[in-house]
């Protein structure tokens, strides 16, 4: 069955890898096989093959794969890359691009452009569907304050929704809620400035994160959602004690407690683990539960 399914959607001209490790597609490094990793090289194959797929197969949506954590067993789902759906238009009065667009790639395309707004989301390492999906913020600007509309598939059309209609809030849009709708591209606003001071923002901004965030390790970013806006999870687990603290490979960043790294081949229960640990630590010193952002598959 499984054979026959791959005939058909590289027939529609997808690459399709058959038994793909996660761990080579997403920033965690964790990950077992996935029953077929497809990758559409354009929004109109990307449609077909998702609608084919639906009906018969559960399929996953993934952009730059760093915000998902997925099992080392094998998963018995489809992959749908957005990674080839990058195209960007720059217009009059604003930017229209694919939701697979590199949110780095935008940052550049825009500065270079004179088009401001965006600095401060420079360095967020997803995808715009995946920025889009969670509503990606950083040093107080979210991708929220810039989207004009976002066009999505709903499995049977291609449906416009205004910014107002997309439900967004910290980290969180109208797609967390309902994981049927697609992102397919992502109109924003235009605010004009000198491409020199855009770069020299873009290049603060840069400093920051390599200052304060462990980049030289696999990891999804944050792990926990703020759960309230005066309460710093990352200074939270540190008080705790917890900074260092490791289960298996995965470790408390001594950089950044907000973010579990993956410092010795960590597995997905080393970092689920860790995450039920510092989650009980939490409660007990402060009574507060924590979400986790990033998605655990
Ligand atoms: C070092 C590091 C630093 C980070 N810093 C920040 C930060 O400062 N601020 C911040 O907000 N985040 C940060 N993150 C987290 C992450 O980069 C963002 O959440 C990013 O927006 C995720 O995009 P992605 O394309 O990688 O999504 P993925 O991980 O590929 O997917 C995440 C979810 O989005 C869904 N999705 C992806 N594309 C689509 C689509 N087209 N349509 C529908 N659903 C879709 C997926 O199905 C999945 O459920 C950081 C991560 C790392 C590793």
């Amino acid at each position: 069955m499984r054979d026959k399914i791959i005939e058909e959607i590289l027939k529609f001209g997808n690459d399709v890898y058959i038994d793909e490790p996660m761990k080579c597609h997403v920033s965690f490094r964790i990950g077992g096989p996935v029953s077929a990793f497809v990758v559409s090289p354009s929004i109109e194959i990307f449609i077909k093959t998702f609608s084919f797929l639906k009906e018969i197969r559960e399929v996953k949506v993934l952009g730059n794969g760093t915000n998902v954590l997925p099992k080392d067993s094998k998963m018995d789902f489809f992959i749908l890359s957005t990674n080839r759906l990058n195209k960007i238009e720059i217009l009059e009065d604003k930017i229209i691009c694919e939701s697979g667009l590199n949110l780095k790639s935008l940052c550049n395309i825009t500065a270079k452009n004179g088009i401001a707004g965006f600095e401060n989301l420079y360095g967020i390492p997803g995808s715009v569907g995946g920025a889009v999906y969670m509503n990606a913020g950083a040093y107080g600007s979210e991708i929220a304050d810039l989207v004009l509309y976002v066009e999505a598939y709903d499995g049977n059309k291609i449906v416009r929704f205004n910014v107002n209609e997309l439900k967004f809030s910290y980290r969180n849009s109208l797609f967390r809620e309902e994981k049927d709708l697609i992102i397919l591209r992502v109109a924003f606003k235009k605010f004009n400035d000198e491409p020199d001071l855009i770069l020299e923002k873009m290049r603060e901004i840069i400093l920051k994160r390599v200052e304060k965030q462990p980049l030289e390790f696999p990891s999804a970013g944050s792990v926990f959602k703020r759960p309230r806006k005066d309460f710093y999870v990352g200074s939270a687990i540190e008080k705790a004690g917890l900074k260092g603290f490791k289960i298996g490979g995965a470790k408390v960043s001594e950089k950044h407690a907000g973010f579990i790294i993956n410092y010795n081949n960590a597995t997905y229960d080393d970092v689920v683990n860790l995450i039920k640990y510092i989650k009980e630590k939490i409660y007990e010193n402060y009574k507060i539960n924590l979400e986790t952002e990033i998605e655990i598959w």
